[in-house]
């Protein structure tokens, strides 16, 4: 107990003692804690933690603390309870018990909806953010920076991250304002700094995969990140054309990378990368290249900006694992299939998608969506050997597909898979025609 009230009071004078107060503080995330922490919770242990975690926002000048659990992204066991709401003086606090950011997404597009009202980012902005009317400012995380929480799903582009390596169960008043300040002073730092432009940036971390590039001047480059947790981003690499460049070879297609970003108008900024791990294999061997860059292309096509879609940057990671490891015939095709299946346009392969009749299945119409009977048939010709891989690839049997060797059936499942693709993107892509060569 003395260790931890000696650790408060120096973090107190690391600030200079003065009370955090900040005007350009308005609204504070404090995000921690498991479902079941939040569930077992009593309504007097609430009422007291509200109001005492409030009164420490409230003296920093915020109109509004939100509280929401870590998260997770497994669906709840137990139906959400609803926000419980305290007012503190001028601050009003939220407890959101949404344990997973995307379903309240969701819910937002959905009231929308039903509501009738325009569906688009500053309309979702306000659902989400509701009651407060504005982003946060801060967001206080508990645990470590390693991982970010799945209870945010947007929120963490726009404020300012803090972590506290501490559980919710200790979580206390003090610790809130502990943070604030720490919040306040790099503020203060960073506004009073010459090449901030006046304004403080807003950091994030992410993990990525590098896309493609672009130079840009001189010596920088953009690049296009398909993160883990914020989407597609696009950012500047400043000084990366340099020989001197601090981010070394880090920055080129297909790096996997661990960022700091620092969020610009239109671009963000690369502040730190280091590399995760290496899929050298693929720069030496120009058929895993070709593969590589058939799918780099195929997700930068797919990806939109800023929509985290965490099991695309997964399939992504795996795939390119996969082409450094053992390619084989299948790999590609096999990605380009469960792509579409992740986009909500899987093919049916198991009954002829016009009548339902269940077989033999002859042709395949990729403008239908799936497999034809030979009374319906259109589109192209389809093997029932391509069809029965086409099954191992999209039931579980992926392993089994991509240890095959390549034959006419390969070559009938890669030939269908292209055309699906394309047609999904209404785009012929460009490195298509290249593989296809190396087939
Ligand atoms: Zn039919």
């Amino acid at each position: 107990m003395l260790g931890c009230a000696s650790l408060r009071l120096l973090a107190a004078w690391d600030n200079g003692g003065v009370s955090a107060s900040d005007p350009d503080l308005h609204h504070v995330l404090l995000v921690g804690g498991t479902e079941a922490e939040w569930a077992c919770t009593g309504d007097g242990e609430w009422e007291a933690r509200l109001a005492a975690l409030g009164a420490a926002a409230e003296r920093a000048g915020a109109r509004w603390l939100t509280l929401r659990p870590f998260g997770s992204r497994q669906p709840a066991g137990a139906a959400q309870s609803a926000p419980r709401r305290h007012a503190v003086g001028r601050c009003t606090v939220t407890a959101d018990p949404t344990a997973d950011g995307r379903v309240r997404f969701v819910n937002a597009v959905e009231a929308l909806r039903t509501a009738g009202r325009p569906i688009d980012e500053q309309s979702i902005d306000a659902v989400l953010n509701d009651p407060a009317e504005v982003d946060p400012d801060l967001a206080v995380v508990l645990g470590t920076p390693d991982r970010l929480p799945p209870s945010l799903v947007w929120e963490l582009a726009y404020s300012e991250l803090v972590f506290l390596p501490i559980t919710w169960r200790e979580v206390t008043a003090d610790h809130l304002g502990d943070a604030i300040a720490s919040y306040a002073h790099r503020h203060r730092r960073s506004a009073g700094s010459t090449d901030g432009g006046g304004m403080a940036s807003h950091l994030y971390r992410d993990t990525a995969v590098v896309l493609r590039t672009y130079k840009l001047g001189e010596a920088d480059r953009i690049v296009v990140l398909l993160t883990e947790e914020h989407g597609k981003v696009r950012a500047v690499a400043k000084g990366v054309r340099k020989t001197t460049s601090k981010f070394g070879a880090r920055l080129e297609p297909m790096s996997h990378v661990r960022l700091l970003l620092a969020q610009g108008r239109e671009l963000d900024i690369v502040s730190q990368a280091e590399a995760v791990d290496t899929l050298a294999p693929l720069v030496v061997d120009l058929d895993h290249m070709t593969a590589g860059m058939a799918v780099l292309e195929a997700v930068d096509q797919m990806a939109l900006d800023r929509e985290p879609v965490p099991q695309l940057y997964r399939m992504l990671v795996g795939v390119l694992r996969t082409i450094a490891e053992r390619s084989g015939p299948l790999v590609v095709p096999a990605f380009y299939w469960k792509l579409l299946a992740l986009d909500g346009v899987r093919p049916e392969i198991d009954a002829c998608v016009r009548c339902g009749e269940a077989g033999p299945l002859v042709a395949f119409d990729v403008d239908q969506g799936g497999t034809m009977c030979r009374a319906c048939r259109s589109g192209i010709g389809v093997s029932e050997e391509a069809l029965e891989v086409m099954r191992l690839i999209l039931d579980g049997g992926l392993n089994e597909a991509l240890a095959l060797p390549a034959s006419q059936v390969t070559h009938e499942v890669a030939a269908l898979a292209t055309r699906a693709l394309e047609h999904h993107l209404e785009r012929r892509l460009r490195t298509v025609a290249m593989f296809e060569r190396t087939l």
